[in-house]
């Protein structure tokens, strides 16, 4: 096998995996972060990623829970900023077409005690980043196997080995599913149960020269009237570069399609549709855009007796959240531990396994039905505005990814009150929702705001 790095290389010919202790499935944020983890707290670790580098990687807008979760890995936000790998978040700018704007930006009080909150967090280049992090993970001992996992055997609920399509039987004692959303390997193998939220959608995305200077995430947004919200973000992922992405309903993206749009005319219009963004649009890029379809869920069971499902394999959160990396980083860092505290038992026990599950899913909805009731669909924001909407949202959003950071829920109390507090939320939320729809649709609330 190739590698350009310094990972142990497997030659495909050796089918010598008899001394591995963990098989981590992908090779993604998640995968990599499980992995180093794992290979940290003394487990030979093999990762199995077909790809010798993510082009199409994104997650760049992060949450401020996430900087600290990439400090672990041996990422501080200083390093990640001097090297060019990231530039500051301070705030994000929700920007209407009608062009009025909102720019949500978190209280100084709340970074002086006894709060101590850090204010900053960071916008990534992902091609970047993840090739930092495959250097830091390779030099943490991990083994890398460029391949793809076909088949998974199984013992009842407990699975024996992969099988990958070089025609590599892979045996160990745990595993580890980071294998993303278009794939979820074990959830789909024991057809766990699934939560949806939303329709299916489509998102594309390309890079542009940054025109100045930004330190905040623009979230640009079609959502004046009563109807499904589009938008198109805009994030500064290192000083010289923005990413610029659109992401609508598939069923939209479809009718245009059938109208004879391409891909790439598609991404022009709506960029066409913000001033800014319509300088940038008139660019001499002509390559298409990066397109990909996916659908926000949650998966009701994310363990078994020896394996357990992490990142947007075990939740699909949606990006206009910006809890993906944190997510995909925090079941990383849970996931691992479980298997390292139990390393010397046969199987993981009930407990732990299942309280990550609860977690796991009790975020992922939280996180995915607030986003679709009080942004995306319309009728909270078409009653209280698309600004005030931003607000309802955010606020509740960005405190609750703080109390996560703070308590770390690990235990039944935790987990349970947690639990019973996002409940809380979504209840509110949902009563909220369901009075705002019996009223009939008001005329935009926001646009002379
Ligand atoms: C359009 C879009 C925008 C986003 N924006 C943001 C954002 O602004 N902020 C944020 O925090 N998050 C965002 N996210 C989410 C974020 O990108 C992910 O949560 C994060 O990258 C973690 O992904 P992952 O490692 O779980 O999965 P992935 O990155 O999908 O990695 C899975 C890996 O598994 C490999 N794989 C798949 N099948 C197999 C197989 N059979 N065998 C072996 N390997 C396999 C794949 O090659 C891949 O490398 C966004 C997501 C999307 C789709």
């Amino acid at each position: 096998m190739r590698y350009t790095g310094n990972c142990r290389h497997i030659l495909l010919m050796t089918n010598n995996f008899s001394q591995i202790d963990v098989t981590v499935v992908g090779g993604g944020l998640a995968g990599m972060a499980a992995a180093f983890h794992l290979a940290k707290g003394g487990l030979r670790v093999l990762c199995i990623e077909p790809e010798s580098e993510n082009r199409d990687a994104v997650g760049e807008s992060l949450d401020w829970s996430a900087p600290e979760l990439l400090a672990d890995l041996g990422l501080p936000m200083d390093h990640l900023l001097s090297e060019g790998m990231a530039t500051y978040k301070k705030h994000v700018i929700l920007r209407l077409r009608s062009g009025a704007t909102e720019n949500y930006v978190p209280s100084d009080w709340l970074a002086r005690p006894p709060f101590n909150v850090e204010l900053r967090t960071l916008h990534v280049d992902r091609e970047r980043l993840d090739a930092a992090l495959r250097e830091i993970v390779c030099a943490a001992g991990v083994t890398w196997l460029r391949d793809k996992v076909i088949r998974v055997e199984r013992m009842e609920k407990t699975i024996t080995s992969v099988v990958t399509q070089g025609g590599i039987e892979i045996s160990s004692r745990w595993f580890v599913d980071a294998a993303g959303s278009g794939t979820s390997l074990f959830p789909r193998l024991f057809d766990l149960p699934v939560y949806e939220f939303g329709p299916k959608k489509v998102a594309m995305w390309d890079y542009f020269p940054a025109p100045e200077p930004l330190e905040g995430t623009t979230v640009n947004a079609d959502c004046e009237g009563p109807f499904y919200m589009s938008w198109v973000w805009q994030i500064p992922i290192n000083p010289e570069t923005i990413s610029v992405g659109y992401i609508a309903a598939g069923e939209t993206v479809g009718e245009k399609r059938k109208q004879g749009m391409s891909l790439h005319e598609i991404f022009r219009e709506q960029m066409g549709n913000f001033a800014e963004l319509g300088r940038l649009a008139q660019s001499s890029n002509v390559n298409p855009p990066h397109t990909t379809s996916f659908r926000c869920r949650a998966y009701g069971k994310t363990n078994g007796p020896n394996w357990l499902v992490i990142g947007e394999s075990a939740a699909m959160v949606d990006p206009m959240t910006s809890n993906g990396v944190t997510a995909a980083l925090r079941h990383a860092e849970e996931a691992s531990r479980i298997i390292l505290r139990n390393r010397s038992r046969r199987i993981l026990p009930w407990l732990p396994r299942s309280l990550y599950s609860r977690r796991v899913l009790y975020i992922a909805k939280f996180f995915n039905s607030g986003i679709e009731k009080v942004v995306y669909d319309w009728p909270i924001r078409n009653r209280i505005g698309p600004l005030r909407a931003g607000d309802v949202y955010t606020i509740p959003a960005w405190s609750i990814n703080n109390i996560y950071s703070r308590i770390r829920p690990r235990g039944i109390i935790s987990t349970f009150l947690f639990g019973m507090f996002l409940a809380t939320l979504r209840f509110a939320i949902n009563l909220c929702y369901w009075y705002c729809s019996r009223m009939r649709p008001s005329a935009p609330a926001c646009a002379t705001s």
